[in-house]
């Protein structure tokens, strides 16, 4: 098998994250979730008080940007967190706070352009997952495999809603909804690597799919383009 790079783009909460970590578990790959990334630069970008009303104090975030510093851990059951400048903030990363503010950082030029960076840093050496909005059409143009996730807008609230459920946190499904949507609009409508397929991704609709069955449809995509 040849060790390659696959590229997991799409929507916001179709299961992307999940669907890559348990094929990389499954072949020995290194997952990387870049909307991860983004997330943490948003955190730093709100504690430091550079998103306000009046909207996101771009200047202050350029000069700090060398400052922030972000990587991954693994706890002791294997499971993946994001560490920013040492700290573990895999938890406030994931609400609805930062998931309201992260696609007008994310449209960032110059933040792109650092993160894009550090995520070809991080898949140099192939054998990776990578998971976002524009790895195969910006990140790894190259990339052997490609695959477009997506699904319906009310599936895939339901589904971060039962997410931020489980994890303790009480939404209100309106809210998730409407941030779905917004995160895609604002996603596939910037000016710099907006989201959209990659002319030669595949396109996987899961929103009538279980779980075995992605895995097991990712999994043939997978063989076939790692074949010798
Ligand atoms: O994947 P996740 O939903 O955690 O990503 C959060 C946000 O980060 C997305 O809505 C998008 O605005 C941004 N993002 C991006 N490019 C990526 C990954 C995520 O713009 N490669």
């Amino acid at each position: 098998m040849k060790k390659i790079i696959i590229a997991m783009d799409g929507h916001s909460s179709c299961g992307k994250s999940t669907m890559a970590k348990a094929l990389a578990k499954k072949i020995g790959y290194t997952y990387i979730d870049t909307g991860a990334m983004y997330r943490a630069v948003t955190l730093y970008a709100m504690r430091r008080g550079f998103i306000g009303k009046d909207g996101i104090d771009e200047e202050s975030l350029r000069r700090e940007l060398p400052q922030i510093n972000i990587s991954f851990g693994h706890d002791s059951e294997g499971l993946q967190y994001t560490i920013l400048n040492g700290e573990n903030v895999e938890r406030q990363i994931r609400g609805m706070e930062v998931s309201g503010n992260v696609s007008p950082i994310s449209a960032i030029g110059f933040v792109r352009e650092a993160m894009v960076e550090l995520q070809r840093e991080m898949g140099k050496t192939g054998a990776i997952i990578m998971d976002g909005r524009d790895i195969g059409t910006t990140v790894f143009p190259n990339a052997e495999l490609k695959i477009f996730v997506t699904a319906s807008d009310e599936i895939r609230a339901r589904r971060r809603f039962d997410e931020l459920t489980v994890k303790g946190e009480s939404p209100v499904y309106e809210e998730v909804l409407k941030n779905v949507r917004e995160r895609d609009y604002i996603d596939s409508h910037r000016a710099v690597s907006p989201l959209r397929k990659a002319d030669d991704a595949i396109v996987l609709d899961n929103s009538n799919m279980t779980f075995e069955e992605q895995d097991q449809w990712l999994m043939e995509q997978y063989l076939k383009a790692a074949k010798d």
